[in-house]
């Protein structure tokens, strides 16, 4: 039996088991200060026999095995985070081995086993909600070197009369800047649930930009399916209209008939592309 662990800015998600089908345990931890939130965890896992714990995290986090700060979030606005060894104090409390990887290469992780990316390689899971980001899972491993991928801070041409600045600290109006859930939020008013009449409006939008950011991973990466997650995907006709508008991005060259048919897709797991990547997570950091 495995454990995992999805941990994110507002909750720490945690369940062991082996697969979708064999989920023995669950349970969802309040993100605070990381001694208080890591004892629950800790708490909740000893209960079980696990062989091996996978740990798929926000960042960013140090993933270069190795590197003396492997498994350590290494920069973070989240308060008391920053430096917090998260694959270290979580080894030495429950004994057993431990993987780690993003969220994002998690979900990657549990999408291409069990989920909607089944038999494909690459597979990229993009999610669009607080934050842009992206996971990508090439041979069977997720995809990381000097660091770990940022799919939400590449650049987008803008839309022909868009002012909009842009809320990315770093980069104003990359991807993420553009189109995450805060900036709708700052563009419409009102958060992108709650947009009512409006959400015809932001779906033309975010669509339009998500599809001129995958066009770039597309041709870099060259997935054979991307999962696209995260809060805002769930807005009507988000997921399919960037599947659309993709395929006009990339305007006829190097477009497959794979491209054309259900290439951008929901995640098969639901919310639960991450903690199961958790479990692939933990059967590797066992085998090694
Ligand atoms: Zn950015």
């Amino acid at each position: 039996m495995w454990g995992a662990v999805e941990a994110g800015g507002t909750k720490f998600v945690c369940a062991v088991g082996t697969g979708p089908d064999r989920v023995e345990a669950r349970t969802v931890i309040p993100t605070s200060d990381p001694d208080t939130t890591l004892s629950s965890v800790v708490e909740f896992l000893t209960r079980y026999p696990i062989r091996a714990l996978g740990v798929a995290t926000f960042g960013p986090v140090e993933l270069r095995e190795g590197h003396p700060n492997w498994g350590t979030i290494t920069s973070t606005p989240k308060p008391g985070w920053k430096g917090v060894n998260l694959a270290g104090r979580l080894a030495e409390s429950l004994g057993v081995p431990v993987g780690i990887d993003t969220d994002v290469n998690g979900a990657a992780l549990g999408e291409w086993r069990w989920g909607a990316g089944r038999g494909m390689d690459p597979v990229v899971y993009v999610t669009v909600g607080t934050g842009v980001g992206g996971g990508a899972v090439i041979g069977g491993r997720p995809l990381h070197g000097l660091v770990h991928p940022e799919m939400g801070h590449v650049s987008v041409t803008r839309l022909p009369g868009d002012e909009f600045a842009g809320i990315c600290p770093f980069h104003g109006d990359c991807l993420e800047g553009m189109v995450s859930g805060p900036a709708l939020e700052r563009r419409f008013g009102r958060p992108p649930s709650e947009l009512g009449s409006e959400t015809e409006a932001a779906v033309s939008l975010a669509s339009t930009y998500l599809a001129r950011g995958l066009r770039q991973v597309v041709y870099v990466l060259c997935p054979e399916k991307i999962v696209l997650g995260g809060g805002v995907s769930r807005l009507p006709g988000l997921v399919g209209s960037v599947g659309v508008k993709l395929l006009d991005e990339l305007a006829g060259y190097g477009v497959t008939d794979q491209h054309r048919a259900e290439f951008v897709v929901p995640p098969a797991l639901g919310d639960d592309s991450g903690i199961l990547g958790g479990f692939v997570l933990a059967e590797a950091a066992a085998g090694r």
